[in-house]
């Protein structure tokens, strides 16, 4: 029964990675439970979906998959994506580093914890980057710096309003260096894109943390963030244990950070599209 299972489940996923929009992977993220990490009550990924992952009983904001964030966020069959087959090679030999991404490549579909492409939020065009929190823990390598900023780089060429949806733990410790460099490069991008006048919306969501709070997800002209999620450079307990103190009530949450003037408004994830779609309106260039 087991071997019959496992023929099966390599067929399926053999099928599935030819190519990533199918009916199939849709329905294999509908599968299956989640626990919400506030109540913990348990839920199917279908309903949580429908809800915009957002837990029907206590109201915490569950992590969505980059690919699900981009469906809630841009207007149906608009978004175009980019680059969706750029992949990492493995710059420093870390050991067993190649063998994970194909590991998670087989059993997610995924390639890398980014998705970048051109779409419609409540009607006003955009670039759209999203992190993806559940590959690697959204970590910041080779390809999600260098794909934000192709995609920067599009919104400039293209005079479009540029939006990035941050989910991520930091730098990528298996591309060390590597990855400490996408920082400056995402950054100077960044700043090359205001400069030419360009408008860019950072969403701050559970977690953005380390590298990535450290560059491009600090850089927005407009700063939303949702609630309760985690802020900061350095996790809270790293902090205590440096400096030896408790730190206050909240420390490093959207509200605390809104408070402290680094995010300009904390959004609730079912106002989210909304909110950006007004924005980019207001913001709109006059051509
Ligand atoms: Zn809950």
């Amino acid at each position: 029964m087991g071997t019959l299972f496992g023929v099966k489940k390599k067929e399926y996923f053999s099928v599935k990675n030819i190519k990533e929009e199918t009916f199939s992977v849709k329905k294999t993220e509908e599968l299956g439970e989640m626990t919400c990490s506030g109540c913990k009550n348990e839920y199917s990924k279908a309903l949580l979906k429908a809800k915009l992952f957002i837990c029907p009983n206590c109201g915490k904001h569950l992590t969505v998959s980059a690919r699900d964030r981009v469906r809630q966020l841009a207007d149906k069959g608009t978004f175009k994506e980019q680059n969706a087959n750029m992949i990492s090679g493995n710059p420093l030999k870390f050991p067993g580093y190649r063998t994970k991404l194909k590991e998670l490549k087989e059993t997610t579909g995924k390639r890398d914890a980014i998705i970048t492409g051109e779409g419609n939020i409540n009607g006003q065009r955009a670039e759209i980057v999203v992190l993806d929190s559940t590959f690697m823990m959204g970590s910041m390598g080779t390809v999600v710096g260098e794909k934000l900023t192709l995609a920067v780089e599009y919104a400039m060429k293209n005079t479009l309003p540029l939006v990035i949806v941050s989910a991520s733990g930091g730098a990528r410790m298996q591309e060390g260096l590597f990855s400490l460099m996408q920082m400056a490069k995402t950054s100077a991008a960044i700043e090359k894109f205001s400069e030419n006048g360009g408008f860019y919306i950072s969403v701050l969501t559970n977690p953005t943390t380390g590298g990535v709070s450290a560059s491009f997800a600090m850089l927005g002209d407009v700063i939303l963030a949702e609630p309760d999620a985690l802020i900061g450079f350095a996790g809270p307990r790293v902090i205590e244990q440096t400096i030896n103190e408790k730190l206050p009530e909240g420390f490093q949450k959207s509200e605390f950070q809104e408070e402290h003037g680094f995010v300009d408004k904390v959004v609730h994830r079912s106002e989210l599209k909304e909110v950006i779609g007004k924005l980019l309106y207001v913001h709109k260039k006059i051509k």
